[in-house]
């Protein structure tokens, strides 16, 4: 069975009640459609259309309902294309109550087309016109071609008038769309008439949730449903607007390409958090883009400079600046030559805080374009440097927090919090263990209020220091030893039976008798527990006090064992 051509010398119901009602004009690439959507003496036409079109739109609205039928006229923005038919449509006789449908910001400029016709300002409506059978919703889409442009949606039959969005440039003079190859003609039409990708991407994020049974835009071709949503994906991904610079600019590609760079870079900087990635990254788009050979970034912090570069995998190590970067970071203009120096300037102090040296083989001869866009990326750059010296900065604040949490400041061993962090992992570890191999002694001074009594406190905490010290000597190097409390002592030790964990302790008591020597005698009760398969950190060291206190009541100065 043959295709029978469509006729479009007569209107073209495009769904029950919508009709298409434009006329193909001989030779014009823009083919502006009209639409009707047919609702008794109630009617909408929506884009009515071109003066050149006009004599044959009205005698297709005629076929279905009449021109004085139409009681409401949609224009979706007020280009001559649109808005020049309606003087001959007033002439013709409309209905009594026809209203121009559109937003305040059209209005302004539709009504120096001279008609007297009201307004219906959408804005002033919650954006919807109830009809008999129907509403028609209004879709904001505003600088996606004008400051006032919208679409028009029509729930009941699933039909999107999509004004200029969706528009193409058309060749044919079919009416639909039968495959993706439109999208040439639509990405020709868009980069062209639309303002922006990102402007043109917002547009189509609002009509992208709609329930489409076709696209009816105002030029190309009618879009069915099943291309709908494809050709809205490859559109939302389209680069506009640039092309306003003509499409045989030379300089074109190489803004596009600049163009995405510079998004690259804001992308790198947004999702890369470790810093020598981003710089690796730059270094790339600079050989790419510039035809650098290297790139290093130069940073001042306190009185030390860093440097990221490729020598050390860009990670930001204190170096010596050679002249022209000590010379630009001391404010001086940069001299011109394969290095280029570009002075990186604090956005909140406005000094130079850092400098991104650029190499090349040779001078290179950058345009003006070239130049500022270099300047436009390093100010990007710079936001980056910052963020990594504030990052680096907290970093090491925070190391130092942790240090000072986890230490005695009297003493400088590590403190009871140290061992609670410690122990947990210790006893994870152990647990790998056929048998348990860790064990805890506690160490607390014998009479040490009497030590007071007799130096003073702080003759007490020299003494506690200087045991501290003697603790240590008697434990082993890998042995985690923390002062636990006031006058006591935990030391953690690990890989050990109790034969050994008993020596050990005895060499820490001894040690701590000796150590005293006969300027203030004092002695330490040790307590020691073995671990018991699955016990915590917590528990152990519960046993270890315990048998500490057998030693006491024993007669101090020795070694208890937990049983
Ligand atoms: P024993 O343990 O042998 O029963 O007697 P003790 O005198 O050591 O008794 P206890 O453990 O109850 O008292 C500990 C004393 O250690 C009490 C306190 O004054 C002293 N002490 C605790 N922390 C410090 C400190 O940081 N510096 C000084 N100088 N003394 C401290
Ligand atoms: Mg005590
Ligand atoms: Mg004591």
């Amino acid at each position: 069975m043959g295709v029978v051509p469509l006729d479009t010398s007569r209107a073209v119901e495009l769904a029950p009640r919508v009709w298409w009602v434009g006329a193909l004009l001989p030779g014009d690439q823009l083919q502006c459609h009209v639409y009707l959507v047919e609702q008794g003496d109630k009617s909408v036409l929506i884009d009515p259309g071109s003066a050149l079109n006009a004599a044959e739109v009205v005698r297709k609205i005629d076929e279905v309902v009449g021109v004085e039928n139409l009681r409401w006229l949609v224009c979706s923005h007020p280009d001559p294309d649109i808005i020049s038919a309606l003087p001959a449509l007033v002439e013709r006789g409309l209905h009594p109550q026809a209203a121009i449908v559109t937003h305040w910001r059209d209005k302004a400029l539709i009504r120096h087309i001279g008609i007297d016709l009201p307004y219906w300002l959408v804005e002033e409506h919650d954006w919807r016109l109830q009809l008999e059978d129907r509403s028609l919703r209004f879709l904001f889409t505003p600088y996606a071609h004008f400051a006032g442009a919208f679409c028009t949606f029509d729930e009941n039959s699933g039909t999107l008038f999509s004004s200029d969005l969706f528009g193409a440039f058309a060749d044919d003079h079919s009416l639909f769309a039968t495959s993706m190859e439109h999208f040439e003609a639509m990405r020709a039409f868009h980069e062209h008439y639309m303002p922006s990708g990102e402007i043109l991407a917002h547009a189509l994020e609002e009509i992208r949730g709609l329930r489409l049974h076709r696209i009816a835009p105002q030029h190309g071709l009618v879009i069915p449903e099943d291309l709908a949503m494809p050709l809205l994906d490859r559109l939302a991904e389209l680069e506009c607007g640039i092309y306003l610079l003509a499409r045989d600019d030379p300089g074109l590609e190489f803004l596009l390409t600049a163009h995405s760079a510079v998004r690259d870079v804001v992308d790198i900087l947004v999702r890369e958090a470790d810093f020598s990635v981003v710089v690796a990254r730059l270094a790339e788009i600079a050989r790419r883009l510039f035809g650098a050979e290297d790139l290093e970034l130069w940073a001042r912090t306190g009185n030390t400079v860093l440097r990221f570069g490729q020598g050390d995998g860009f990670g930001g190590l204190v170096a010596q600046p050679p002249v022209d970067v000590l010379d630009a970071l001391s404010g001086a203009t940069p001299a011109t030559g394969p290095r280029l120096v570009i002075p990186l300037r604090s956005s909140s102090s406005g000094l130079v805080s850092g400098v991104a040296l650029f190499e090349f083989r040779e001078t290179p001869a950058m345009s003006a374009t070239t130049r500022a866009l270099v300047d436009q990326v390093c100010d990007l750059v710079e936001v980056g440097l910052e963020r990594e010296l504030f990052r680096q900065v907290a970093a090491i604040d925070r190391a130092a927090f942790y240090e000072q949490a986890i230490h005695d400041p009297l003493t400088g061993l590590h403190n009871r919090q140290y061992l609670v962090d410690t122990a947990r992992r210790m006893c994870a570890l152990d647990d790998r263990n056929q048998r348990p191999a860790l064990a805890a002694l506690m160490i607390d001074l014998d009479h040490f209020k009497e030590v007071n009594d007799a130096f003073g406190h702080s003759g007490g905490d020299e003494v506690l220091r200087h045991v501290a010290q003697s603790i240590v000597k008697g434990a082993r190097s890998g042995d985690v030893v923390v002062r636990f409390g006031g006058e006591e002592f935990v030391v953690l030790l690990s890989g050990v039976d109790l034969p050994c964990a008993r020596s050990v302790a005895e060499r820490v008591r001894a040690s701590v008798a000796e150590a005293s020597g006969d300027r203030t005698p004092v002695t330490a009760s040790v307590g020691i527990a073995l671990r018991v398969h699955g016990e915590s950190a917590a528990e152990l060291v519960e046993r270890a006090d315990k048998a500490m206190y057998f030693a006491k009541t024993s007669g101090r100065d020795q070694v208890g064992v937990a049983n």
